[in-house]
């Protein structure tokens, strides 16, 4: 397992100044004795059969350590990494269930030699990514018995992944007695949409009875990368109108206004909004009845063309990532090529209306693996948007994966590359909660 460029760095230096500017207080720092950092969180993304985990000093933004726990209920492979230590990659350790995987993590980053903490008790709290909160949630919350039951509730609109973090949460509970845990919702940041934005034009009672609504999805990156433009931008958050263009195997754009989500790209599930790896992204819905009738797929079958083989790869034929499709364009594969340009174009087509939904824009913002890495796929965004205001720097363009301003000076809409860090926002709201 690689460290990938997107994170602070699991070593990065402190930036506990720009910490503070995410949370609003920009004002002046805090007395010099609560620049100590109060605890360290373990954040917990898990899903059926593994579980990434984090140990992060969410005061310095300092990453601890890192890994991975896989094949859980299988045989087990544990990896860990932490700096000046020895990296454990895929090694063996039962784990029958989540419980021996925490453990493992566990006896790992408080290892006598190869720890980074000397015991448990230097881990205040635990921060659990979850899926889907529904309309239960609007932030993060202290987990207790009432949550687990709430998020037990959510299971139909996220099946998947909703038990599986289920899972990890009880595994934590049982481990770390005592320890209090946070949860922390991929839907929860876009609970601020108005209702002309998260209904659908579809009958009532559908929302009703069935709360089929837009919840949208990446949340946590989002409010993330916009606390950070503010940050850069030198406003406070409530101030600015962001578009933010979450862009990665799975992508969604969101309007944030005034550090609140007020569209979002992703709908009532994953699948809605631009082309992305292998999903479809926003569709006729008519052309689910034609091809079923003409190839005689089923309603499961369609859906799972419409998640696993479509998107870029589905359009190109040639692979769901983008440098692939990159090499390819530029060896000439004309659906590769088109692949590229349709996924940019209709990026662009949400920053249009995103613009107008906010009546304007001071920033775009580009993160997470296609919007960190691929300069051309930002230049073609960014294409056609001057009469808005938006004028890309080429030269600054030529980057990778480290904030940067890529506009122009005369820009009048920032255009801002933010390395996305969804760990580090869990590690914040979960140390921000418990220490109410
Ligand atoms: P996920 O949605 O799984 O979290 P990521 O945000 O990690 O996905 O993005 C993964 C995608 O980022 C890959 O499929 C790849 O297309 C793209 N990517 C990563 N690095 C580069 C790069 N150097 N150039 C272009 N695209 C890249």
């Amino acid at each position: 397992m690689e460290l990938d460029n997107r994170e602070a760095g699991p070593f990065a230096p402190p930036c506990r100044s720009i910490l503070y500017e995410i949370r609003g207080r920009r004002k002046s720092l805090p007395p010099k004795k609560r620049r100590r950092s109060i605890m360290n969180i373990l954040v917990i993304n898990a899903g059926s059969s593994s579980l990434k985990y984090q140990l992060l000093d969410p005061a310095s933004g300092v990453l601890l350590a890192k890994g991975l726990c896989e094949r859980i209920g299988i045989d087990g492979k544990f990896t860990y990494k932490a700096e000046g230590k020895q990296t454990l990659d895929a090694i063996d350790i039962p784990m029958p269930t989540h419980s021996e995987a925490i453990q493992a993590v566990l006896d790992a980053v408080a290892d006598k030699d190869n720890g980074v903490i000397s015991s448990m008790s230097e881990i205040g709290a635990v921060g659990h990514r979850v899926v889907h909160g529904g309309e239960a949630f609007n932030k993060s919350v202290l987990i207790d018995g009432a949550v687990l039951k709430a998020i037990e509730d959510c299971i139909p609109l996220a099946p998947l992944h909703n038990p599986a973090n289920l899972t990890g949460i009880r595994a934590c509970q049982k481990v770390m007695p005592g320890v209090p845990m946070v949860a922390v919702f991929d839907t929860a940041f876009h609970q601020t949409m108005p209702a002309r934005a998260y209904m659908y034009a579809l009958p009532y009672a559908w929302y009703e009875e069935d709360k089929v609504r837009r919840y949208g999805f990446h949340g946590t990156s989002h409010k993330y990368v916009a606390g950070r433009a503010a940050a850069m931008l030198g406003k406070p958050v409530e101030e600015v109108k962001l578009i933010s263009c979450h862009l990665g195997n799975g992508s969604s754009i969101t309007a944030v206004d005034g550090g609140k989500s007020v569209d979002t790209s992703m709908g009532f599930t994953p699948l809605a909004g631009v082309p992305m790896g292998t999903r479809s992204g926003d569709l006729d819905a008519g052309i689910l009845q034609y091809e079923m009738n003409k190839r005689g797929m089923g309603i499961d079958e369609m859906l799972s063309a419409l998640n696993k083989q479509s998107g870029v790869e589905g359009l190109s034929g040639v692979s769901s990532d983008f440098r692939d499709l990159e090499s390819a364009a530029g060896k000439g594969d004309a659906k590769a090529a088109l692949a590229r340009e349709k996924f940019a174009y209709e990026v662009r087509k949400y920053v249009g209306a995103y613009a107008a939904a906010m009546g304007g824009a001071d920033a775009v913002i580009f993160t997470a693996g296609v919007g960190e890495n691929d300069k051309g796929i930002r230049a073609a965004v960014c294409q056609g948007l001057e009469y808005m205001g938006v004028k890309l720097d080429e030269a600054a363009n030529d980057v990778r994966g480290k904030e940067t301003v890529l506009s122009t000076a005369d820009s009048k809409v920032k255009v801002l590359l933010i390395p996305t860090n969804e760990e580090l926002m869990i590690a914040m709201d979960t140390a921000e909660i418990v220490s109410k």
